[in-house]
């Protein structure tokens, strides 16, 4: 079913509160990644051409829960604000109280408030129902376009959207909820997923509920040290998380009774030293002691693009190696074109492969970037999310 939007809320001279995940990283005081702001514009744009008085909240970082933190103030947010909504942009260092109700009430319309750090009060973290009331008091209206925050039940995404008539998503979230009920409900095959990164513990409700849609599963990053170890694979000193390799065994039993195709890696870029190590390619798939597995190989990089060429849908999650360090980034990049290039329908989820692609350059030819790490995950794995069930239906 789906969700209204905040197409279908009349905005004008309405107090508008918009949750967004302004969850950017700082440094010296100023916003140094602005892809989370950059991508919620729409939606304020929105609001304040409809002559709406928004009101914009978000968590940054993990604080306590006590009170202020310097290191974790929105304050930097708002200056970048300032830069662009010059004089119509207020900021609110309290997050709930006579204070900041007062201030959204001087709102004049296509004015912004930005409130401090939700994450500064408790009850943020824990799906409080005083906490809900009391923000409830900011706003006429509801709106959510904080994708990366909906899979968890966090008082703003969860609670306080239930006290409105008519909870709404913005265009973000409107977006993000298109692509993967694409991908969920009806992929165009053959069917792709790409899996990589650091723990396969991670991934195992993803690798199951994949099982049952796609046809094949190309399988990198250090999570492919686990898979090879169930076949018996030397790995050298390669990241292994000994505990999961029966159930990689059994999900590759698994993936053979569906008929799912489960590629891994045929050769490896390999060190002895992560850094000023010995760099070798390994002629074949076993990796000699001593040495771990940093990267996929060329003759690997082959067989993956083999298999992207034919795909309609792809999803991927999960660098192919350790992508930060250039050296072992090859694979992780010659991925990222071929998914770019392949025509197909493109998702990406996880914080560490969205800067893949952006390091990869291949960002404009994915067709979804997903700004979700674990929400994207936990969409993929076949969960519902609460910060999205909880809006209201079209
Ligand atoms: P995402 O954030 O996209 O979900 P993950 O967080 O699961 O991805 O994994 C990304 C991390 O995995 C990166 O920091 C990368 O360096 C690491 N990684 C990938 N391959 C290897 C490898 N062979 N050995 C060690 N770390 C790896
Ligand atoms: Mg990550």
């Amino acid at each position: 079913m789906a969700k209204a939007t905040i197409k279908d809320l009349d905005l004008k001279g309405k107090r508008v509160f918009i949750r967004v995940d302004f969850n950017v990283p700082v440094t010296n005081g100023v916003v140094s990644d602005d892809n989370r702001i950059v991508s919620v514009l729409p939606t304020i744009n929105y609001a304040l051409e409809k002559g709406a008085k928004v009101i914009l909240a978000s968590h940054r970082g993990r604080p306590k829960g006590e009170g202020f933190e310097e290191q974790y103030s929105m304050m930097p947010v708002y200056l970048w604000l300032k830069n662009k909504y010059e004089d119509n942009v207020f900021f609110s260092k309290k997050v709930i109280g006579e204070d900041v109700i007062a201030k959204t009430d001087e709102l004049k319309e296509g004015q912004i408030l930005l409130i401090e750090n939700l994450r500064f009060e408790k009850g943020e973290k824990k799906s409080d129902p005083e906490f809900a009331k009391e923000l409830r008091k900011l706003s006429d209206l509801y709106v959510n376009d904080a994708f990366g925050t909906c899979h968890r039940k966090d008082t703003s995404v969860y609670v306080l959207p239930a006290l409105y008539d008519k909870p709404v998503a913005g265009f973000l979230i409107e977006k993000e909820i298109h692509y993967f009920e694409t991908v969920l409900a009806d992929p165009k095959k053959p069917y792709v997923a790409i899996l990589g990164g650091a723990k396969v513990s991670d991934k195992i409700p993803v690798i199951e509920n994949l099982l049952t849609r796609v046809d094949s599963i190309l399988i990198g990053g250090a999570m492919a040290y686990t898979f090879l170890k169930a076949k018996d694979v030397e790995i050298g000193k390669s990241i292994l998380e000994m505990d999961m390799v029966e159930l990689a065994g059994d999900l590759m039993a698994k993936a053979e009774e569906k008929g799912v195709k489960i590629l891994l890696p045929v050769d490896h870029v390999v060190t002895n030293k992560i850094e000023d190590g010995r760099i070798e390619i390994t002629s074949d798939v076993s990796i000699p002691d001593g040495f771990m597995g940093v990267d996929i190989g060329p003759e690997t990089i082959v067989n993956f693009k083999e298999e992207l060429k034919m795909a309609e849908t792809v999803v991927w999650n999960g660098p192919m190696g350790i992508f930060e360090i250039d050296e072992f980034s090859s694979g992780t990049i010659a991925i990222a074109s071929a998914v770019a290039e392949c025509g197909c329908t493109s998702i990406i989820g996880g914080g560490d492969s969205a800067a893949a692609v952006r390091k990869a350059g291949v960002f404009s030819g994915i067709s979804h970037v997903s700004t979700g790490g674990g929400a994207s995950m936990e969409y993929l794995a076949g969960k519902k999310l609460p910060g999205i069930e909880v809006l209201a239906d079209k």
